[in-house]
């Protein structure tokens, strides 16, 4: 990227965690180009398009155990449209189901649906009296000092066991990042969380939402970060880099077991839409973005890239001036010492001075860089870090 004045940044965070070839991929360049000649706008209420329905089967052919898609615009109207299809999910199974459980410093976007299963104070607690029903458990990401990641999961599943023993019959879904909550400061946590979410919500016949809105597309290894755990969703919300950022676009996934209560009456339908669902552009860019993600295995390089980056920050892990560093592929987080007023910010200030444009989650200092991100790249991105750590903290 370039500013105003011509100096040249490399971009450590994938713009807003979108990019996955970096910024301008000829392919999907021209894949948007061709669908202009084509068709600009097209409604998806009540119609369907060819880009739409290619989006559909790619996205679907990555998530095995899903089977169909709903469109939204971004992340958050995404998880708007899921929490109220598990909603009705309950209603038309027989049995409304008015709650939700959530963790706490979740972020699932600022709508107000959103906003109610969302667990950080300073963006959410304003607007508690506003929100729908819900049951808050700990973070399994956020662990006491010397406490392992196994034996933190353990303890918040002993309390999801405890909340959904106590009002499991009126959950009508766990909603949850799966192993990595990334606005919280990239809290990442054991799969043995993930697995256990899962038993409890089928065991009390709620459905399990996973949004994989920032972990999707490969940015934690697998395509989706629920694989880690090996388990399948009722729900998955994705968006942001589907796109590769070039436009809005998000999905709702859902098996046919959910799809199927929808069917029978007209009553039943599903009454969401925007004017922008699936806009035919935006589903050009992301059928051209999944398109190289399997041809170019993306898995598989964030697998080499992930290990790279851990062995280069190990030094930036050594010093005192930080804290943790919390990493799931190219996924990371660096605590530094809280030593003054926004050191976060302090550090990507002087990290932008030696050319890498990154942004701070309070003091975790967030590095997420595109999927390809080259070795020279790679070493100029952490070497301006540490060196940045060294000027502030
Ligand atoms: N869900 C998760 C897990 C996110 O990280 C975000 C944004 O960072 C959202 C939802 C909201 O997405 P958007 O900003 O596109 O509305």
């Amino acid at each position: 990227m370039y500013d105003t004045d011509g100096r040249k940044y490399l971009d450590g965070v994938s713009s807003l965690w979108v990019t996955t070839f970096g910024h301008r991929t000829p392919e999907i360049d021209a894949a948007i180009i061709a669908q202009l000649g084509k068709l600009d706008h097209s409604t998806f209420l009540g119609a369907t398009h060819t880009p739409g329905i290619e989006l559909a089967e790619k996205l679907l052919a990555l998530t095995p155990g899903l089977d169909k898609v709903f469109y939204a615009g971004d992340g958050s109207s995404a998880v708007e449209a899921g929490l109220k299809i598990a909603y009705q999910y309950s209603v038309q199974s027989g049995q409304p189901r008015p709650l939700f459980v959530h963790l706490s410093e979740a972020y699932h976007g600022d709508t107000l649906g959103a906003v109610s299963v969302g667990g950080m104070k300073l963006f959410h607690a304003t607007y508690r009296p506003l929100l729908l029903k819900t049951a808050t458990v700990g973070s399994p990401g956020l662990r006491a000092p010397g406490q392992t990641p196994v034996e933190r999961a353990a303890e918040v599943i002993k309390e999801l066991e405890a909340v959904m023993a106590a009002q499991g019959d009126q959950v009508c879904a766990i909603v949850l990042e799966p192993m990595v909550q990334a606005a919280a400061g990239m809290l990442t946590y054991d799969a043995s969380f993930l697995r256990a979410a899962r038993e409890l919500a089928t065991k009390y016949g709620a459905l399990l939402m996973v949004d994989e809105v920032a972990t999707g597309i490969a940015r934690t290894g697998p395509m989706w970060a629920h694989q880690h755990a090996g388990i399948t969703p009722d729900l998955l919300t994705c968006g942001k880099g589907i796109t590769a950022g070039y436009l809005p676009l998000s999905a709702v996934l859902a098996t046919d077991e959910v799809y199927s209560a929808f069917l029978g009456a007209p009553e039943k339908t599903f009454f969401h839409g925007h004017t922008y669902t699936a806009n035919p552009l935006a589903c050009a860019a992301a059928n051209a973005n999944l398109t190289l993600a399997v041809e170019r295995d993306l898995p598989g390089q964030v697998a080499v890239l992930g290990a790279r980056l851990a062995d280069l920050l190990k030094p930036v892990g050594d010093r005192d001036s930080v804290v943790e560093i919390r990493q799931l592929g190219a996924m990371i987080g660096v605590e530094v010492a809280n030593v003054r007023h926004r050191t976060g910010f302090e550090v990507c200030r002087a990290a932008r001075k030696r050319g890498v444009w990154l942004r701070p989650l309070g003091d975790t200092v967030i590095l997420m860089p595109p999927l390809t991100l080259g070795e020279a790249e790679q070493n100029l991105m952490v070497e301006a870090l540490a060196e940045a750590i060294d000027e502030v903290v």
